[in-house]
């Protein structure tokens, strides 16, 4: 365990106790989760937030005149204040998830905005979240999508995007951290480089969030989404973070409750801002969960989590790299949240499902990233993708089944 996190967490049992999931077992033996890429569990503040609400208020927020209506409101409003406030964010707009996110600003905004032959930039990079909106919006409205390339080690440089932007440039959309081989972009200086030339750019932060401070008024990015369940909140909830100015600019999406000032059959007004994009009941339960995961993430501290993670993940890195046969893929210079690899002749659902025999979950596949993965010679690898809640420990018993998985089915 790297001293931050000794002293800030104890020796990690204290802030591990909060994860009720971690006392399971698996397969009989002690869970070791890896697998927070794809989701991370949940802590009892969380858990807590959203059952009071559940069991004290559970009512909807906004249209009602009673008491528990009232509070419901009061706390789904003041978990948006607190969310957009630890993101720097002027405004937030409560949706599903990254990918809602990215679909609201492509169907309302790139919608309004970009015309035949307009350009979409995008990275090899992305998650497929990033590039299937865009695809889509490029079908209906004759945009092109442009892609800048990595190179072999699934670094994005910048000299790459600079030379990919053109005059026909109306948008770029880069992922932070890639999800499936954990490459940190440089997204400040992508965004500094996109607003110089009068570009709006949106910024996929859904493996930001959970590994760094992240203030996207400093990044500079004019949209930034993410998702609750990757940064400790339910499922179901995550955001779109955007400069009022710009989302009162944009078209409504989904049409219905919540999203309306008045409704005549001939025609309809729209609600402000960030209620116009918030069609029907939201998830209510979600907002004020993800509420509590961030008032939690402040208390643990966004730099500590930063640190313990960096150990954490090039001391994984380390293992990997001392064990034949294991082969890294993508050798980026700057990473967060994850590492993938293949194995000599396994196939990476198999390697999956055995570490899974072990109580290990990780996960195999693409990872929705396809085209990343294509472009470094692969069809699926195995991720390792640990946070700041898991030990030393956990990273022996990791190498040591990858060993013996190895040596017994090689
Ligand atoms: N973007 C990235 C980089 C991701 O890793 C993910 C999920 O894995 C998404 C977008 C989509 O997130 P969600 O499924 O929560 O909308």
């Amino acid at each position: 365990m790297t001293s931050s996190a000794c002293e800030i967490w104890g020796d990690l049992s204290g802030v591990r106790s909060l994860f009720p999931v971690l006392n399971r077992t698996v397969h009989k033996t002690p869970l070791v989760y890896l697998d927070n890429a794809a989701t991370t569990p949940r802590p009892q503040p969380v858990i807590d937030a959203v059952l009071r609400y559940e069991e004290t208020f559970p009512a909807n927020v906004h249209r009602g005149v009673h008491t528990l209506s009232g509070e419901a409101t009061d706390a789904y409003e003041n978990a948006r204040r607190r969310i957009a406030a630890f993101f720097g964010a002027e405004t937030l707009v409560f949706t599903r998830g990254a990918t809602e996110a990215i679909n609201l600003v492509a169907n309302t905004w790139a919608s309004d905005h970009l015309q035949a032959g307009d350009e979409i930039l995008i990275s090899a990079l992305e998650h497929h979240a990033n590039i299937v909106p865009w695809q889509m919006l490029c079908e209906r409205q004759g945009c092109v999508l442009r892609v800048v390339d990595v190179d072999d080690n699934g670094e994005l440089c910048m000299q790459a995007v600079e030379a990919a932007m053109t005059d026909r440039t109306r948008l770029i959309a880069i992922t932070g951290v890639s999800n499936a081989i954990g490459t940190l972009t440089p997204i400040n200086d992508i965004c500094a480089a996109a607003k110089s030339r009068g570009i709006p750019s949106l910024v996929d932060g859904a493996q930001m969030v959970p590994h760094m401070p992240v203030d996207v008024t400093a990044i500079g990015c004019d949209f930034f989404v993410f998702s609750g369940h990757k940064m400790y909140a339910p499922a179901g909830i995550g955001g779109l973070l955007a400069r009022t100015a710009i989302l009162e600019d944009m078209s409504p999406w989904q049409g219905g409750g919540d999203m309306i000032r008045t409704v005549t059959m001939e025609r309809s007004t729209w609600n402000d801002v960030p209620w116009k994009f918030e069609a029907g009941t939201p998830n209510i339960g979600g907002a004020i969960g993800l509420g509590a995961a961030v008032d939690w993430l402040k208390t643990l501290g966004m730099e500590p989590i930063a640190t313990r993670e960096a150990a954490l993940l090039s001391d994984m890195i380390g293992r990997l790299q001392s064990i034949d046969r294991v082969h890294l893929v993508g050798q980026p210079s700057q990473r967060a949240g994850s590492v993938s690899f293949v194995i000599d002749g396994m196939h990476p659902a198999d390697v999956g499902a055995m570490l899974d025999r072990h109580g290990i979950a990780i996960r195999a596949g693409h990872h929705c990233a396809q085209p990343i993965l294509e472009r470094l010679g692969y069809t699926a690898t195995i991720r390792i993708a640990p946070a700041f809640y898991n030990t030393d420990a956990e990273m022996d018993v990791t190498e040591q089944a990858i060993r013996r998985i190895i040596d017994v089915f090689g």
